[in-house]
């Protein structure tokens, strides 16, 4: 990680500014040939804890979605009040129990409209929800989807 990309040394300040590390993380994660969906946790004063993506492909991890590799790099958490869950598509529902069963209080959506997963839910039970229905996720996540079908359906579950 480099010190100079905006997050990394000092505090975020919009959710904006959030969803752009995350959207860093997602196109990483393609030119990798890896499924384009970046994630970022972020501490109640904006701080960074944590980043990361989608790394079935990469690693062969089937457990290893955007949410979960952002979670996974921040480590550690006392406790997860307060936190910010940044993520380019809406998070599925692997890792919508993810944010509802460590509390995370705030979870910022890239964009809704090429998958619908837990964040209607996640709502209903009290997160804070965001969708900044973002057009460079939705273009990301559409062209994607339509040069890999399959390795899309293989990520959601779909066969
Ligand atoms: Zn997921």
């Amino acid at each position: 990680m480099s010190g100079t990309e905006a997050g990394a040394d000092r505090p975020t300040t919009s959710d904006a500014e959030r969803l752009a590390v995350a959207l860093a993380e997602a196109r990483a994660g393609r030119a990798e040939g890896g499924i384009p969906i970046g994630a970022a946790l972020f501490a109640a004063d904006g701080t960074l804890l944590g980043r990361g993506r989608n790394r079935r492909v990469q690693d062969g991890h089937p457990a290893m979605h955007g949410e979960t590799s952002a979670f996974t790099a921040a480590g550690r958490q006392a406790s997860y009040r307060g936190t910010t869950m940044v993520t380019t598509l809406s998070p599925c529902w692997f890792c919508s129990g993810l944010v509802r069963q460590f509390g995370i209080s705030r979870l910022v959506v890239g964009e809704s409209r090429t998958f619908v997963g837990g964040h209607d839910w996640l709502a209903e039970h009290g997160v804070e929800v965001v969708v900044l229905d973002d057009p460079g996720c939705v273009q990301m996540m559409t062209d994607f989807i339509a040069a890999h079908p399959a390795l899309w359906n293989e990520d959601i579950g779909v066969d």
